[in-house]
């Protein structure tokens, strides 16, 4: 099988989700909080959390979108990606987080505008536990649409024998938080629901985007995790 059988599926197009059926996953909350998964918060906590966890999750509105094309070229230090518009190239150390892919999935997914707005008010108030916790429930809405993304992904990919690679964003792990121009870029004229500020912040804050490789199963299989080979021990975003 081969990508090009891959892009016959899914197109070059962008793809929008607008849904994420998912609910709050309160563990993920915790996380984003803090919380070692071994500590239950005390019951006062438990309360002011269910409050908070509820009215976030009501103003959240997730979403995401992705679209996939085919790799032109990938070194140790660039990729390059037949888009629409021409090529186009990452820098980074994508041979070391994509190395068997043969296309590239690349994506922006978000918690929407209304978690922050209402973790600002909470600010203003000085209501500052409760914002944090709106804050946490945002950055697990934002991933549970990337969650989205991986899914449809992985079910198109299955279907030629092909598989995702984990995600690799810029700002992280040797991309340049400069290589959002890049990726937005593919969107352009897209809806995306995302903005980009002139420093290469999302806005809304609670957003995530980044490149997924596809490529053969056993290819992406025998690659594992760059995080295996890698010597920074005390990194917490290990995978
Ligand atoms: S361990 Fe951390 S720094 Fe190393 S590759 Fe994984 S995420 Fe990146």
């Amino acid at each position: 099988m081969s990508c090009a059988v891959l892009l016959a599926q899914t197109g070059r197009a962008p793809h929008v989700i607008d849904q994420v059926p998912a609910p709050v996953d309160v563990s993920e909350v915790l996380r984003y909080l803090g919380y070692p998964v071994s500590v239950e918060p005390g019951a006062h906590l438990q309360d002011i959390l269910e409050d908070w966890v509820l009215e976030a999750g009501r103003r959240a509105c997730p979403r995401a979108i992705y679209l996939v094309l085919p790799v032109s070229q990938l070194r140790p230090r660039s990729l390059r990606l037949q888009a629409a518009t021409g090529e186009v190239e990452f820098h980074g150390a994508v041979g070391e987080f994509l190395g068997a892919s043969e296309c590239i999935a690349a994506f922006v997914a978000t918690a929407g505008p209304g978690v922050e707005r209402l973790a600002s008010e909470l600010m203003e108030q000085g209501d500052n536990l409760a914002a944090m916790i709106v804050n946490a429930v945002g950055a697990e809405r934002a991933e549970a649409a990337e969650a989205m993304v991986i899914e449809q992904l992985r079910e198109q990919a299955m279907k030629c024998d092909f598989a995702p690679t984990l995600p690799y964003s810029p700002g992280y792990c040797g991309m340049a938080l400069t290589e959002q121009r890049t990726l937005f870029g593919l969107f352009d004229g897209c809806d995306v629901g995302v903005t980009l500020t002139d420093s290469c912040l999302m806005r809304p804050l609670k957003s995530v985007s980044g490149l997924i490789g596809l490529g053969p199963v056993e290819r992406v299989q025998a690659f594992g995790s760059p995080c295996e080979r890698c010597e920074l021990y005390s990194c917490a975003m290990r995978r």
